[in-house]
């Protein structure tokens, strides 16, 4: 199978390119009923960024805090239908924040155009029509989701991406000085998913040369962001994280996640836990899976004094375990890139349910 992906159209990357959205959206504006939609990360309300949004009287600004869940169906259908119901079709969406963000931006620039509630487009291509213009902004690092090709929603039956061409930005700024302020856990774990990402990537038969290059090169970053001789959060590191992130999802999106992504939507889906703090939960106990990953990562806890949390299954329920692992087992794309097109006769619930045990 050829894997043929569409890629953001345009992408700006520098310090202090954030100050470039101001002309890019100046022609988008005349689109539509001539307002934008920026939906931008609670932490930013009150700060220097909140000044130096290209924002006038006539946009609609959104501060969303993205702590108590990830992003929801219902989520995005409120706000779609209020912001049609007030103001009318945006000209464009303007994303400000990290993953959770990021694919809320998305999710409601497609949701604009197609009707209905967005449980019914969750899946691959089964949105109807292109959404309206949509630009994104990272200011954490490490998801990937400001190049990929999904915007992934949790719904009341599952957590699934909308997932087509059509989700894909068209616009994305790179700007490494707003991840400046990620507070070191969060660069920690939301750094971590870019890790693996990569280690995922690479072990697995859909493993190729294009996946493999950007794979390599973002695994060096990493390295050096967080093992290398000037190790730690410094502009330098930013900047390179930034573009591990990237490089990171586009690896993915040629070859594709494994167990740990199996896994850890499992923690997600049932327990609420967070994407990339569940991959880091659940990473720490694949030795059979990554081995020399996961040394990597071993050392990175340590250098970072990061400590994971274990012992936490004697606190879960059997039918909270058996939960989890039904979503991870739902996962097969997962499953036959990291253990083969066999991977039936190799793992069953009961080995996803030992893997949760193991945590
Ligand atoms: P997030 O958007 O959930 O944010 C994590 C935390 O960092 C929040 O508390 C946020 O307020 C804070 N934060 C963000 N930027 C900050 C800054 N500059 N300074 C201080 N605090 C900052 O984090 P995430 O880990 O980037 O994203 C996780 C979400 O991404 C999940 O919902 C997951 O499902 C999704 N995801 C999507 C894809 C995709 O391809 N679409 C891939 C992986 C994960
Ligand atoms: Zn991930």
């Amino acid at each position: 199978m050829h894997k043929n992906f569409k890629n953001i159209e345009k992408v700006v990357f520098g310090r202090g390119s954030f100050n470039t959205m101001k002309d890019i959206l100046e022609p988008v504006r005349k689109e539509n009923d001539h307002f934008f939609l920026f939906v931008v990360d609670q932490y930013f309300k009150g700060k220097e960024l909140e000044k130096r949004l290209p924002a006038g009287d006539e946009d609609v600004v959104r501060f969303i805090d993205v702590d108590p869940h990830e992003p929801t169906t219902e989520q995005i259908d409120t706000l779609r239908d209020e912001v049609l119901a007030s103001k009318g079709l945006p000209s464009g969406v303007i994303g400000i924040g990290g993953g959770s963000i990021m694919d809320i931006a998305k999710a409601i620039s497609l949701m604009f155009t197609n009707e209905g509630s967005s449980t019914l487009y969750q899946g691959l291509n089964l949105v109807k029509k292109p959404g309206i213009y949509h630009l994104g902004v990272p200011t954490i690092s490490g998801t990937g989701a400001e190049v990929s090709m999904t915007a992934v929603l949790t719904g009341p039956e599952k957590k699934l991406g909308l997932k087509c061409d059509w989700t894909v930005f068209n616009q994305v700024i790179l700007d490494p000085e707003l991840t400046e302020s990620v507070p070191r856990d969060k660069w920690f774990y939301t750094g971590m998913d870019t890790y693996i990402h990569c280690i995922e990537s690479e072990t697995g038969q859909l493993n190729n040369a294009f996946s493999h290059a950007y794979a390599e090169q973002a695994l060096k970053l990493c390295q050096e962001v967080y093992l290398g001789e000037n190790a730690g959060q410094t502009p330098e590191n930013n900047d390179k994280l930034m573009v591990a992130s990237l490089m990171g999802g586009l690896s993915l999106t040629y070859s594709e996640v494994g167990v740990c992504h199996a896994l850890s939507y499992g923690l997600s889906k049932i327990l609420g836990e967070k994407h990339c703090y569940a991959n880091c939960l659940a990473f720490q106990h694949l030795e059979d899976y990554y081995p020399k990953g996961l040394e990597e990562f071993r050392q990175m806890l340590h250098q970072h004094n990061i400590a994971l949390p274990r012992g936490l299954s004697k606190d879960w329920t059997e039918e909270q375990i058996t939960a989890m692992a039904q979503v991870a087992y739902n996962l097969p794309h997962m499953w036959n890139h990291a253990i083969g097109t066999d991977w039936k006769e190799k793992i069953t619930l009961d080995t996803i349910k030992d893997l949760y045990r193991r945590m």
